[in-house]
């Protein structure tokens, strides 16, 4: 127990991971020292975070030690709403039994699916993400799927490739052309970023497609793209390749089917027509189409962010069959997530147990309060008033007389401000667990450092406890954290070692799926998908895009000092709109003046900033701040979308259109 070495001057160092959703996955050392004091540094020998922890990973210390912190179970007292009513200290005692007592009546009634668990990334371990899952699936809840990110592109891939996983960090070092497409990794993956400048640096051509300049831009060629015009700009550089004969006909005949569908389906995308839709001069198209042209080994990185457009699964379908079309095999990366190894992730989050099946889309959560789904909602590892789009919906369904809420998390975040109970969840420091990536292939020990503060407790305790509170009996309900994390090691195929000497190596990397292997029907990366119809697509990728007039397309990359919603109370940026200077001139914007921006959803006023980094037509704001912290009490999720794609129901939150002006004075 270290709490035992405090005052005998010895420091204890233990190995960590940021279980952040981030693309990362940093290893880490973490020192408690004699006083209590916690120290975070990289871990030296990662194989691809290299010692270096953004100051996100810093900050998780900050987060552990914050005076604000929860350290004890709260109930309301007086009405839900920001700055309305007020909390009283209980016990977890108290707070257990009124929300089983709650489970238990409406389990009585048949409608156990009128509790809904509502969760997301929070924390990436495997113990803190899946095991609660035990507990809702054998209550049967409706369980939430995680829809807000990046369920798009895996099922786009899986139509051409079988499945989805890609491109290793490390592959970077080997590529002989770079391709970014709609991602600014400097902030978002500053240690993948560190590798693709190193390649630049050793004369690796990078191209970056992109709506907005940013750093990443600054390393290789911007093609400043139209949002939702990418399909049209991947299938122009196709076109490029076929007409040039720059095609790798070898692999081609062997390893794909259905090329000569997709040379035909490309060809009405001349460079000149490609540049009128996009917005790319023809001759950078070209430029573009030529590297690949002369690659043996392009690596091409999809973001999130570009998939999070309405056509975002046609895009990442498109940008994907690129390398193909060089004759490598996978070129491209989107997610190497769990999926990729043969990890049981149904066995540790119960799936047998489920006793239900309803679900609910996440991105519609305020949908589904409209219609009155639910009669208890339980938040965990998430902060859905911040997150979510639409949320005057959202915040509308929330506030609903009857409805019981719980928030377990770390701080009194914008959902609290609708719970009836708060509980106080543990920091990354004080559960252990396993932490695995999804672009790398290393899986991080997470070691306990710390008994939690006050009385936090974790994801994996309040399941047991609420579970025998509950009357369900099941052993899984009563396993243990170490005993769960090795059953889970020691069953999958793709380690190269057993719980045991994970716990001694602290870090391993996972076996690599073969990448010449393809799931699909035919066994062969198939540009004309033989199994999309059957899916509801199109055999190849849609040349669709949007466009509004009068309108524009509010873009939301998220900011670098947070992930989603956390850490933004810690350092809270000022949001602000970014304009076009020329699009500012139509509207007689000027700088630093407010603008006030509107759709059928919401109304948000921001101060201007003129920068010619937009595209135009266009207009920037970062997500995600806590409503809370904004004057006016909204945010930009006040306005975007919350319709979803057909390619696994993924949120669209780049294709928000609103109009912009003036914001008009007090007297009108
Ligand atoms: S947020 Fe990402 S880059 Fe930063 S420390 Fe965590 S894992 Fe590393």
């Amino acid at each position: 127990m270290p709490a035992a070495l405090f005052g005998s001057g010895v420091a204890l160092r233990f190995y960590g991971a940021c279980p952040r959703n981030c693309y990362d996955t940093c290893g880490q050392w973490v020192t408690l020292a004699e006083d209590g004091s916690l120290k975070v540094e990289g871990d030296a020998e990662h194989p691809v975070t290299r010692g270096f922890l953004c100051g996100k990973g810093y900050a998780n210390v900050d987060l552990h030690d914050h005076r604000e912190r929860l350290l004890h179970p709260l109930r309301r007292v007086g009405p839900k709403g920001p700055g309305k009513g007020s909390w009283e200290r209980i016990s977890w005692d108290e707070a257990l039994d009124e929300i089983a007592r709650r489970m238990t009546a409406i389990a009585a009634q048949g409608t156990p699916e009128r509790v809904l668990e509502f969760h997301y990334s929070g924390h990436m371990g495997f113990l803190n993400r899946y095991f609660p899952l035990r507990l809702w699936r054998a209550f049967g809840a409706t369980e939430t799927l995680g829809t807000i990110c990046a369920a798009a592109g895996g099922p786009a891939l899986s139509l051409h490739y079988g499945n989805s996983f890609g491109l290793y960090p490390t592959d970077y070092a080997e590529a002989d052309l770079i391709v970014v497409w709609g991602s600014n990794l400097a902030w978002s993956s500053p240690h993948v970023f560190a590798l693709i400048k190193e390649a630049a640096r050793k004369g690796t051509p990078v191209f970056v497609v992109d709506p907005l300049a940013s750093q990443t831009t600054k390393i290789g060629t911007h093609l400043q793209v139209r949002p939702t015009t990418d399909v049209v700009l991947a299938l122009a550089v196709a076109r490029e390749l076929f007409e040039q004969g720059l095609t790798a006909d070898e692999f081609l005949k062997s390893q794909t089917l259905g090329v000569e569908e997709f040379r035909v389906h490309c060809a009405p995308w001349t460079l000149e027509r490609a540049a009128e839709v996009t917005g790319v001069p023809a001759a950078q198209i070209r430029a573009l189409a030529e590297a690949f042209g002369r690659a043996k080994r392009p690596a091409v990185h999809i973001g999130f962010g570009v998939q999070r457009n309405v056509n975002g699964g046609e895009i990442v379908r498109a940008v994907g069959l690129l390398p193909a079309l060089r004759g490598a095999p996978r070129g491209f990366y989107f997610s190497n997530g769990n999926l990729t190894y043969r990890w049981d992730i149904p066995w540790l989050g119960g799936a047998h147990l489920r006793k239900g099946t309803a679900t609910l889309n996440m991105v519609q959560l305020g949908r589904a309060l409209q219609e009155n789904r639910f009669d208890m909602v339980f938040v965990w590892n998430a902060n859905p008033l911040a997150t979510l789009p639409n949320l005057p919906l959202v915040r509308e369904g929330m506030l609903r007389e009857g409805l019981f809420t719980v928030v377990h998390d770390l701080f009194l975040t914008d959902t609290c401000d609708y719970a009836d109970i708060v509980l106080p969840a543990t920091s990354i420091f004080e559960s252990p667990d396993l932490v695995p990536g999804y672009y790398h292939e290393v899986v991080h020990l997470n070691e306990q450092v710390l008994p939690p503060r006050g009385e936090a407790r974790s994801n994996h305790r309040i399941t047991l406890d609420l579970a025998s509170r509950l009357g369900l009996t099941h052993p899984e309900l009563r396993a243990g954290e170490e005993a769960t994390l090795r059953q889970l090691v020691d069953t999958c195929p793709d380690l190269p070692c057993n719980w045991e000497a994970l716990k001694e190596r602290k870090r391993v990397a996972l076996h690599r799926p073969d990448p010449t292997v393809f799931p699909t029907p035919s066994g062969k990366v198939e540009f004309a998908s033989s199994v999309a119809a059957s899916r509801g697509f199109t055999p190849l990728p849609k040349p669709e895009w949007v466009e509004r007039r009068d309108e524009f397309q509010l873009i939301t990359p998220t900011h670098a000092s947070v992930i989603n919603s956390t850490y933004f109370h810690l350092a809270p940026f000022a949001p602000r709109l970014e304009v076009n200077p020329e699009d500012a001139a139509a509207l007689r914007l000027t700088e630093g003046e407010e603008a006030e921006l509107w759709n059928e959803r919401g109304r948000l006023r921001l101060p201007v900033t003129l920068t010619a980094r937009v595209v135009r037509g266009s207009v920037v704001t970062f997500a995600v701040p806590w409503v809370k912290h904004q004057a006016g009490g909204a945010s930009v999720n006040d306005l975007t979308s919350d319709d979803v794609q057909a390619y696994g129901g993924n949120a669209t939150f780049v294709t928000t259109f609103v109009k912009v002006r003036k914001a008009p004075t007090p007297e009108g």
